[in-house]
């Protein structure tokens, strides 16, 4: 940091926003990593990185270390629908299982091995843009600070309705303080709660260990479990508003009502029960139709939208954006492109690249939720398994092993 201005300032450090801090702080840029919360903690996730994460994940050169953190590799995908049927698919190629607990840390650690500066606790309430630059209001323990950078990175993460609602007052009309634009962050959109997500890690029993990640659908829901580190067994599930039970509205009490649901999902957990600490539970959980890649300034990861969590393909589009925004900031950091081309261009391939899945994903949603639809799905995928495999493939993005 020079004259207390960073390069570049990254709001929100989830896997995005590590990702983002750590390719351009490797670059030699000075970055400031913000997070609101501490880590390591437990966070809504089904903790299944998927082959096109882990092709992303070598990319950035972070496969080593995820790899060190002992996770679970997972070759298959087991379907369990409401209508009692089943699929079964080989994933494109080997996944690994690992816990969010783990993984951010990991990515912290290299973020800031490659010089990002950390900041835990630090919750982002204000951006403005300032001269050539931004800066960013933020508070910890109750006292607000500024920071200036000359560019900086939206990575808050999910909010209902996006990226737009969350950075709210980019209209000029709008949020003018001292005569300049004032942006509040906002980290509790105020839309209801549409639905919940929960998760949970159970100690495995040695007997039913398996190399799959399992989906079982149910009424109002579905729930994935697979394999992490240590042996243990990662347990999310995605609920309706409606479904969450008024009596037991916590983490327990929906797993036991999603139990309740899928005889199936109460077999596999039989005999378990939630470890001490491990539970969180996030809502809204809201899906996006389409990418908002930019909101005045470049957004990455679930802020542009989010894809439903079924398809455990999250944490690679968060990791592929940063990937992608990385390149563009690091152009425009050395004078070769402008903000307008990092727009155009960022813009440009993030919806090539995000439009069919994040469209498809819907579209993948309904079939296996529906209950027509999922009585019909197993004779599908029997007699023609290339088209199963094309549409699963198809709420995807591309191996990126070049
Ligand atoms: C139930 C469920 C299951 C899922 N399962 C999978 C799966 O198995 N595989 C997969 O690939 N994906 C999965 N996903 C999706 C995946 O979790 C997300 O895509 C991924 O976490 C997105 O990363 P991100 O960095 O964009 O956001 P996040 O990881 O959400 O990080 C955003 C960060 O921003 C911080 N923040 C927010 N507001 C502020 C502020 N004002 N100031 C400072 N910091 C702020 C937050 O504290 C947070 O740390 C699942 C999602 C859900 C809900």
């Amino acid at each position: 940091m020079r004259d207390g201005t960073y390069d570049i300032a990254v709001l929100g450090a989830g896997i995005a926003g590590s990702a983002m801090a750590k390719a351009m702080a490797s670059r030699g840029w000075n970055v400031a990593l913000l997070d609101r919360s501490g880590f390591p903690k437990h966070k809504v996730c089904g903790e299944f990185l998927s082959p096109e994460s882990l092709a992303i994940l070598s990319k950035l050169g972070l496969i080593e270390e995820i790899a060190e953190l002992g996770p679970r590799a997972i070759e298959r995908i087991h379907i369990r629908l409401e209508s009692g049927g089943a699929i079964e698919l080989a994933l494109p190629g080997k996944a690994f299982g690992i816990s969010r607990f783990r993984l951010d840390e990991a990515l912290h650690c290299a973020a800031a091995r490659s010089g990002a500066v950390l900041m835990m606790h630090a919750t982002v309430t204000a951006l403005r843009r300032e001269g050539e630059g931004f800066v960013v209001r933020y508070r910890v323990r109750g006292e607000s600070t500024e920071l200036r950078a000359r560019v900086v990175v939206g990575a808050i993460g999910g909010g209902a309705g996006g990226a737009a609602r969350r950075f709210p007052f980019m209209r000029e009309d709008q949020g003018k303080e001292n005569g300049r634009f004032v942006w509040p962050v906002s980290s509790a959109p105020g839309a209801s709660a549409a639905a919940v997500g929960i998760k949970a890690h159970f100690a495995e029993d040695g007997r039913t260990r398996s190399n799959a990640v399992e989906l079982y659908f149910f009424r109002g829901g579905y729930a994935g479990v697979n394999g992490i580190e240590e042996g243990k067994l990662n347990v999310a599930a995605f609920l309706e508003k409606e479904d969450i039970p008024r009596q037991r509205p916590d983490v327990k009490g929906m797993l036991e009502e999603a139990c309740g649901r899928s005889e199936a999902l109460a077999r596999r957990l039989a005999g378990g029960k939630p470890l001490q600490g491990s539970m969180a539970a996030v809502s809204p959980v809201v899906v996006g139709a389409r990418p908002e890649p930019w909101a005045g300034i470049p957004l990455i990861g679930d802020a542009i939208a989010r894809i439903p969590p079924l398809c455990g393909d999250g944490m690679s589009m968060a990791l592929r954006s940063a990937y992608l925004c990385a390149e563009h900031g690091d152009a425009f950091l050395r004078g070769e492109e402008t903000m307008k081309e990092w727009q155009r261009l960022y813009t440009r391939a993030i919806e090539s690249e995000f439009s069919a899945p994040l469209r498809w994903g819907r579209f993948v949603e309904y079939l296996l939720r529906d209950p027509g639809w999922s009585r019909l799905l197993p004779f599908m995928a029997r007699v023609a398994p290339f088209a199963a495999k094309s549409l699963v493939r198809a709420t995807r993005l591309k191996l990126y092993s070049d």
